[in-house]
């Protein structure tokens, strides 16, 4: 059983993407510029925002952080992607989900220029992904993708099966995983709360992405012997033993299930350091102008 670093190998798509920078700036190229928009006061939200402007120093690109409290109005979030929009400097942004709830998340990420969409949320680009055009791939799954790829993980002819069907991360993975390239050309389940004997069908995953957001749903007698398991899953449940209070938990009771599997990724240490290095990745590409010209 080989546990999947994503530790390391974000920081080595961070390294990548830091000489790219540099090569960049040394021929008097343009330093990619990534803004990040942040309403209200989610703790977890504060810290995901905070790692990815973290991620742009280290990486020597600029970044800009715009916050606003929970009172602010659609029509002002609405204002501040337009101004962003309309910002040459600006290569890409997102809008950090959740939103306050009396603003309407499809149409704030419908107002987003789906060519600075860098999370890839964009109706535009997910159809484009879902053709396979060159699009913005929403950092989650683009982060398992290089996950599967930088440990040479066999996808062809398996069946993945991909738990939660998100527009962010579940129903993306499924249409990743399923397309006639590597990693892909999968055959591919996509179950969801709905879904009637769940673990008849996890039990037949070669390849399981959890991404449903219930701590430690997938337990051992749910997977096969042999399979990939991908925790794409990240709760914060209460820890009195933690400094902050809290620890992170996954979707995958880790400990009964880790010896069943060839792959594993943990929580934390796995999906979500990728999710940053996957953004980070597409700011570059925005910069570049390579998947809209
Ligand atoms: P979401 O929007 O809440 O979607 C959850 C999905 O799981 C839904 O499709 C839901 O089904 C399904 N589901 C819920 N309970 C289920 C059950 N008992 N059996 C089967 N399916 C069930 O969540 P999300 O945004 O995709 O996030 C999922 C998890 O990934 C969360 O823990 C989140 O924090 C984490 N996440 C991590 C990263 C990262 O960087 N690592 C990034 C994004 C999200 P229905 O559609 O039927 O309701």
């Amino acid at each position: 059983m080989t546990i999947i670093d994503g530790k390391l190998i974000s920081a080595q798509v961070k390294q990548e993407l830091k000489e790219e920078v540099e090569k960049q700036k040394a021929n008097g190229g343009k330093i990619p510029h990534l803004a990040a928009i942040l309403v209200g006061d989610n703790g977890a939200s504060e810290t995901y925002v905070a790692s990815k402007i973290r991620s742009c120093e280290e990486i020597g690109f600029k970044s800009t952080l715009i916050r606003r409290d929970s009172s602010t109005t659609e029509e002002e979030v609405l204002e501040i992607i337009q101004q962003l929009n309309e910002d040459d400097d600006i290569d890409g942004f997102i809008v950090q989900l959740p939103l306050p709830a009396h603003i309407n998340v499809d149409k704030v990420i419908e107002a987003i220029e789906p060519r600075k969409d860098v999370d890839g949320f964009h109706p535009i680009n997910i159809g484009r992904m879902a053709k396979g055009l060159p699009a913005y791939i929403s950092a989650t799954p683009f982060g398992v993708l290089e996950l599967i790829k930088r440990y040479n993980i066999e996808t062809a002819g398996k069946h993945c099966v991909v738990v939660g069907r998100s527009q962010i991360v579940g129903l993306p993975m499924s249409i990743l995983m399923q397309r006639n390239t590597y990693p892909g050309n999968c055959t591919v389940s996509l179950v969801h709360s709905k879904t009637q004997n769940l673990s008849e069908i996890t039990k037949q995953a070669d390849i399981l992405v959890a991404a449903l957001g219930k701590p430690e749903f997938i337990t051992a007698d749910m997977v096969k012997d042999g399979a990939v398991v991908i925790d794409v899953g990240l709760t914060r449940v209460v820890d009195t033993t933690k400094k902050s209070g809290f620890a992170l938990k996954g979707d995958v009771k880790f400990d009964e299930v880790a010896p069943k599997c060839s792959y594993i990724t943990p929580v934390p240490g796995g999906v979500g350091l990728m999710t940053v290095a996957a953004l980070m990745y597409n700011t570059l590409l925005s910069a570049r102008r390579e998947i809209y010209k």
